[in-house]
């Protein structure tokens, strides 16, 4: 792609709106970044201009959409934006950062999607494919830029990207040499008007895949399954639940695969150090993965058993007094929640207090109830969507209310007693009181520490 003296816009100025900026102002291009926010909230504008980058910020004027000859769309930002819409009348190209990249990256790549899992997955897929000697690298929505890849690719390597619904907008002509979607559950409806069209940008993972290329596939999640008739790829799919002609599956404790006709063994499930039925499902995809990359079995067992999961996924933080505390800031919708409880099976008397809240993103959280019903003593809710969560729970578990971290994780250990579990799994997203779930998951786990260092 030649962008040398073209005028490219970038919109929205986080980190990839960043890396997209200045990996073309290197190349030549007359590049102009334009965020809605104003200037004294753009931490990166001075580094930008020092690079000879122009920064217009505070609104989006009409004029610099109509003058680009291209404009790059940061995953922020919604492309229902009129001034989008403005610029595709006027015959101006909108693409995504993920898009740009996909231009300029070398060798092949592998693409993850889903509602939940991708981190968990990407990292995963990425340290198999690095144990197997295999030339790889990662990035995408888990941290690095895509764009900031392009330059470390290589014609023989592996790009490992998580690829949010977001990212896959307006993408073209990326093309997945394996593209996975884990499941496709109700999130970000705040966002997209129906799982229909939620479900539609998560497809767009497939686009340009041919029959060389390799689909993977989620036989228990009925979105995903039915991608099966949205991709000109070789379906490989995985089930937790049933035996599959072809594909990876679940035989007694063993992950089993089967591909034309020959079966074999892959791990048996005390492999997985990772906690949950939704982690087996992660690792099978990952496996699928690695399979299509041509990892030695071997070399992956190996791998997964020495897999620590990822910070902020059911992470183990310390036992109180036999009161253990666990971290998934990250399930930051319902269907994660569930996972979570999922993972801590039912005992009597029930052991899990779990934490619940934050900021709602249209959710039902109905059906969180049943789950709670059967696992949880107890409940704490924290945050703007305590009162809407309070009403779908009805009378499934006590519910206390908690109005800072520290105060829920008080209150957890003072509700808990040897054998229980005091879960973070808000269900919600985290902007009402914290920067982002990382940093709720720090507040978290320094409260139980600092507890912890107080006992
Ligand atoms: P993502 O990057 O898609 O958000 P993560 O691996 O970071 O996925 O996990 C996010 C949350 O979803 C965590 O709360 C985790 O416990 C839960 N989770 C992980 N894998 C799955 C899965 N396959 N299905 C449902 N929930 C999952």
């Amino acid at each position: 792609m030649q962008v040398d003296g073209k005028h490219i816009l970038i919109v929205g100025l986080a980190r990839s709106g960043v890396a997209a900026a200045e990996f073309l102002a290197r190349r030549g291009a007359r590049v102009t970044v334009n965020d809605a926010k104003p200037e004294a909230e753009l931490n990166d504008a001075p580094r930008l201009r020092a690079q000879g980058i122009d920064v217009v910020a505070g609104a989006h004027p009409l004029a610099l959409f109509e003058n680009a000859d291209l404009i790059v769309a940061s995953p922020g930002v919604p492309l229902a934006l009129p001034p989008f819409q403005h610029a595709k009348a006027a015959g101006v190209p909108v693409i995504s950062e993920i898009e740009l990249a996909a231009r300029f990256l070398r060798g092949r790549l592998v693409g993850i999607t889903g509602s939940n899992g991708k981190t968990t997955t990407t990292t995963l897929i990425g340290e198999l494919l690095k144990d197997a000697g295999l030339p790889v690298q990662v990035g995408g929505n888990i941290g690095t830029p895509l764009i900031s890849l392009v330059e470390s690719s290589r014609e023989d390597g592996f790009t490992v990207v998580e690829l949010s619904s977001f990212q896959l907008e307006a993408v073209q002509t990326l093309h997945l040499f394996v593209a996975l979607l884990l499941n496709i559950t109700p999130d970000h409806l705040d966002r997209y008007d129906s799982m229909a069209d939620y479900a539609a940008a998560k497809a767009n993972i497939f686009l340009n895949q041919t029959a060389q290329d390799v689909a993977v596939l989620n036989e228990d999640n009925d979105w995903s399954a039915s991608m099966r008739e949205r991709t000109q790829a070789r379906v490989l799919a995985f089930s937790r639940l049933r035996e599959l002609g072809e594909g990876v599956f679940l035989r007694g404790d063993q992950i089993v695969s089967r591909q034309q006709g020959q079966e074999q063994v892959l791990l048996s499930l005390a492999d997985i150090p990772i906690p949950g039925a939704h982690n087996v499902e992660n690792v099978m995809a990952a496996l699928l993965a690695g399979l299509a990359c041509g990892a030695p079995v071997a070399s992956m067992r190996e791998t997964v058993r020495n897999f620590k999961g990822v910070e902020h996924r059911l992470e183990f933080v310390a036992d109180i007094n036999g009161v253990r505390f666990y971290n998934d800031s990250k399930a930051t919708n319902v269907d994660a929640a569930i996972k979570c409880l999922e993972a801590f099976p039912a005992t009597d008397p029930k052991s899990v207090i779990v934490i619940l809240g934050g900021k709602d993103k249209g959710s039902d959280y109905a059906p969180l109830a049943p789950l709670v019903r059967e696992r949880c003593a107890q409940v704490i809710l924290i945050g703007a969507a305590a009162d809407k969560i309070a009403a779908a729970l009805g009378d499934a578990a006590p519910l206390l209310r908690a109005a800072t971290m520290a105060d829920a994780v008080a209150q957890g250990l003072a509700a808990g007693a040897p054998g229980s579990i005091v879960l973070l799994a808000p269900a919600c997203a985290s902007f009402d009181m914290f920067d982002n779930y990382e940093h709720r998951g720090r507040v978290f786990k320094d409260a139980v520490r600092q507890l912890a260092a107080e006992k």
